[in-house]
């Protein structure tokens, strides 16, 4: 029996709260588990549940909750100025001096940052940007982005449609023209249309897949194709982490051609694969990077880009660029952004990640691989997946309708544990201050949810 506050707020949310991504006659039958507090890597139910947070809330909390530097941070800035914008010749301290920042945490070719709300926001000022840019060039013909299938750059219209998920495409026909999407670096799943390519190692697969990004170029027209987008690691296609040799291909593969190079930080970006960028991880040299989530750890919304000095030098050479939202550098935002990257520092935060837990959380997520149910549980940093197998032995996958993922989330919440489900694969993202001991306590709630699946 559930308590009442927890039945009065389900019978409010249900009859009045449209919430994102989310069946709601299965909501309404089940009722939303309301989240009402969190400390470090927990967080608590109005039942009193006490759950390990396997994904940082969205992928973003982290420094974890409760850290009080960041609310005092948020508390400063709103008691002696908690607006003002950065349009027409005014600019405000926190957005100059998160700017700085961020050129110096960033590679070396970033020196300028556009500030927005969100990932989606972030992604749709690039499509403008790099359109706008090729135009100043001279070279209007070139508007194609290429992008992933089931890669994930957020819900707007631009977002979505560079985005690679059907689901999305389906529902508002999408994408907008202009955006073109090719094959995902996810061997499993190529070699289920592909039976052929099963013997390749991953490196000769890394190669493959980066070449179809070739194929599409040359399909398009080269003159034609404006940019190249994709995640380090796909974060919401399901934790696909690509082979090593993929990423300095598709950077080849960039410049031979003259491409701008997107790379969407919004979940890889501050330090969640060990480095501060995942384009350092992976060994490219993007012209922008989109980022969000983890630049606050989720405290308060803020996003951007961060444009190379070869893109700012034309697309500021002259006049305005006509773009912007009222809440670009918002200096609550950005205060507590300062914030956040200062304690990171101070905590050594990256290196942590690289050094310590990251290789930690390899060691113990990878050893789910020995559950009958699992195969390929990998990590990078301090993310991980896995796939759950209906056959093992014989590599048979799950069908849809077995609704495995879903399942196995189940458990790993009814166990005090939030683990995502995409498909057959189950993913995590945790805070980056979790510890050794947390790190064994949600690999050994995994398991358990595993046992209980299989
Ligand atoms: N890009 C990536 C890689 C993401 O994972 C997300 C959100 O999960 C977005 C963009 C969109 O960000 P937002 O939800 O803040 O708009």
């Amino acid at each position: 029996m559930i308590n009442t506050k927890t039945a009065a707020l389900q019978k409010l949310d249900s009859a009045h709260y449209l919430h994102p991504f989310t069946d709601h006659k299965d909501l309404a039958s089940k009722g939303a588990r309301i989240i009402t507090r969190g400390e470090g890597v927990y967080v608590w139910d109005t039942e009193g549940n006490k759950i390990l947070d396997g994904m940082s809330g969205l992928w973003c909390v982290n420094m974890g909750y409760g850290q009080t530097e960041l609310v005092e941070a948020a508390t400063q800035q709103m008691t002696v100025l908690p607006f003002y914008n950065s349009f027409f010749n005014t600019s405000v301290e926190p957005a100059i001096e998160l700017a700085a920042l961020l050129a110096e945490i960033t590679p070396p070719q970033f020196n300028h940052v556009f500030y927005s709300s969100s990932g989606s926001e972030s992604n749709d000022t690039i499509l403008r940007m790099v359109r706008r840019y090729w135009d100043i060039k001279g070279e209007k013909q070139r508007k194609t982005i290429i992008s992933r299938k089931n890669g994930y750059h957020g819900s707007t219209v631009a977002g979505a449609s560079l985005g690679g998920m059907t689901g999305m495409h389906e529902q508002g026909d999408l994408p907008i023209p202009g955006i073109v999407h090719i094959e995902q670096p996810y061997f499993r799943e190529v070699v289920k249309d592909h039976p052929e390519l099963k013997d390749l190692s991953e490196d000769e697969f890394g190669v493959l897949a980066a070449g179809w990004l070739e194929e599409k170029i040359l399909e398009v027209g080269a003159d034609k194709v404006a940019a190249f987008i994709g995640e380090p690691v796909q974060g919401a296609g399901g934790v696909i982490i690509p082979p090593k040799t993929y990423w300095p291909e598709i950077q080849r593969i960039c410049d031979k051609y003259g491409i701008l190079l997107i790379s969407d930080e919004v979940i890889c970006g501050f330090g969640r694969l060990g480095t501060w960028f995942g384009c350092e991880t992976m060994g490219t040299k993007p012209d922008f990077m989109t980022f969000a989530k983890g630049v606050t750890s989720g405290y308060i919304p803020l996003g951007g880009a961060m444009v190379s000095d070869r893109v700012v030098d034309v697309l500021y050479q002259d006049g305005d660029f006509n773009h912007g939202y009222t809440y670009s550098g918002h200096p609550v935002a950005c205060a507590v952004a300062v914030a956040n990257i200062k304690l990171m520092q101070k905590l050594d935060l990256v290196n942590r990640v690289k050094n310590d837990t990251g290789p930690y959380l390899k060691q113990a997520f990878e050893s789910l691989n020995d559950h009958p149910l699992v195969a390929d549980a990998k990590t990078e940093g301090m993310v991980a997946g896995l796939v759950m197998l209906k056959d093992k032995a014989n590599n048979t996958p799950f069908d849809d309708d077995d609704n495995v993922g879903m399942i196995c989330r189940g458990h790993c919440f009814d166990n005090g544990l939030v683990m995502r489900a995409v498909g057959d694969r189950m993913i995590i993202a945790p805070p980056l201050v979790i510890s050794h001991a947390e790190i064994d306590e949600l690999v050994r709630l995994a398991r358990l949810a595993l046992d209980a699946t299989w």
